[in-house]
């Protein structure tokens, strides 16, 4: 595979830019290789995409400091969020509603309007995120006002029409310019494109017709997902206007840290200790994973920093539960701190039988290097 450019490369922007600064850079290269305007061209294509990556990346507060800390391997396992997409939709309705009038509100006028999205977050634990669970959160939502039924109008009272677009929500302007008489047409600047005109307004909503209200949602989330990711509940933001759908509910999930579970991508990584007897002679250790504790042997011996891998025993993959990541466990031998009178004796009669002198310095790594250069050139 091809070696992946950096991404401040990717959007010309210094190390240290603004978030405005990448929002500005990312549209410049968005709009010169967006695929509609440039068809069937696989190099704008790429250069979209790649673009498209960077700035999911680095618009993401977390997601920037784990690539400045690890670089491209911060994502190499589909992890934290590098390829997982619940999020590109957001990303296209914030930078394209502005200049290809798609999703956001300030693109079409008269017609019906999105509702905006609606963004909160929820913590979850560790083995919550591994295998999924289910959570109630409270959301300010905007409803319809109950007292008026939306309208905006006192209860027994109805909405005007409005006089200066007769309830079409548009008005003309003639404009006489060097080319002749223009028209224009924009939003009617009386009731803002509504086309009704409350004069009795409601007491609850006053006159917008939209009430906020605390709501429980119920949110499932699916197992794998990692810190940082977020959730889409369709349909489930802002309502719309003048008929237009509503937006979204955008939940980024916070995943609070495990005691002994590290995570990367999939993988599970955690160290246990040992103690240098269970080292030398080996031993059965009860390790713990994210099932539960299983039973391992560790051959008699065992390095400190020696690693091994439990297979399957990892976090299942967001896409396809039926892959999960592995556990990698590290040993650490522990030397024993205090030890009584009896214990000093023993080890030191091993070292005896061993043939080790106790107090004189064990040859160093270097001291080994130097040798295995002098038996190379003299012997
Ligand atoms: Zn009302
Ligand atoms: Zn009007």
């Amino acid at each position: 595979m091809e070696q992946k450019r950096d991404y401040y490369e990717v959007l010309d922007v210094d190390k240290n830019a603004t978030e405005a600064e990448l929002k500005k850079a990312y549209r410049k290269l968005a709009k010169q290789y967006h695929p509609d305007m440039n068809p069937d061209d696989e190099d704008a294509e790429h250069k979209f995409k790649e673009a498209s990556e960077a700035y999911d990346v680095l618009s993401n507060a977390d997601k920037r400091a784990k690539y400045d800390q690890f670089g491209h391997a911060a994502f190499s396992n589909g992890g934290a969020g590098g390829t997982y997409d619940f999020d590109m939709g957001d990303i296209f309705g914030d930078i394209f509603g502005d200049f290809f009038g798609m999703g956001g509100n300030r693109g079409r006028r008269n017609g019906p309007r999105r509702g905006g999205d609606v963004r909160t977050s929820v913590q979850i634990e560790f083995d919550e995120a591994a295998f999924g669970t289910s959570k109630v959160i409270e959301v300010m939502i905007t409803e319809d006002c109950e007292t008026c039924q939306g309208s905006g109008a006192k209860p027994g009272t109805k909405p005007d029409t409005c006089s200066r677009c007769h309830g079409t929500g548009q008005e003309r302007i003639q404009q006489n310019t060097l080319f002749g008489a223009m028209t224009q047409v924009r939003t009617c600047s009386v009731c803002h494109g509504r086309g009704k005109i409350i004069s009795d307004p409601c007491n609850t909503c006053h006159g917008s017709g939209k009430v906020k209200n605390k709501k429980k949602i119920e949110v499932d989330i699916p197992a794998g997902i990692d810190h940082g990711q977020s959730i889409r509940l369709q349909g489930k933001g802002e309502p719309g206007e003048l008929g237009g759908p509503r937006g979204d509910l955008l939940i980024t999930v916070y995943v609070k840290p495990h005691q002994l579970f590290e995570r990367q991508g999939y993988d599970v990584h955690c160290t246990i200790p040992i103690t240098f007897v269970q080292a030398a002679l080996g031993a059965e250790l009860e390790v713990p994973t994210l099932d539960g504790a299983v039973k391992y042997s560790i051959k008699e011996g065992t390095q400190t920093h020696t690693r091994f891998r439990l297979k399957g025993k990892g976090i299942p993959h967001l896409r396809n539960q039926n892959y999960r990541g592995d556990q990698y466990v590290t040993v650490k031998v522990e030397v024993p701190t205090k030890l009584n009178n009896e214990q000093v004796d023993y080890l030191k009669k091993f070292a005896e039988i061993s043939g080790d002198e106790v107090h004189q310095q064990r040859k160093t790594f270097f001291d080994k290097v130097k040798d295995a250069f002098d038996d190379a050139i003299h012997g």
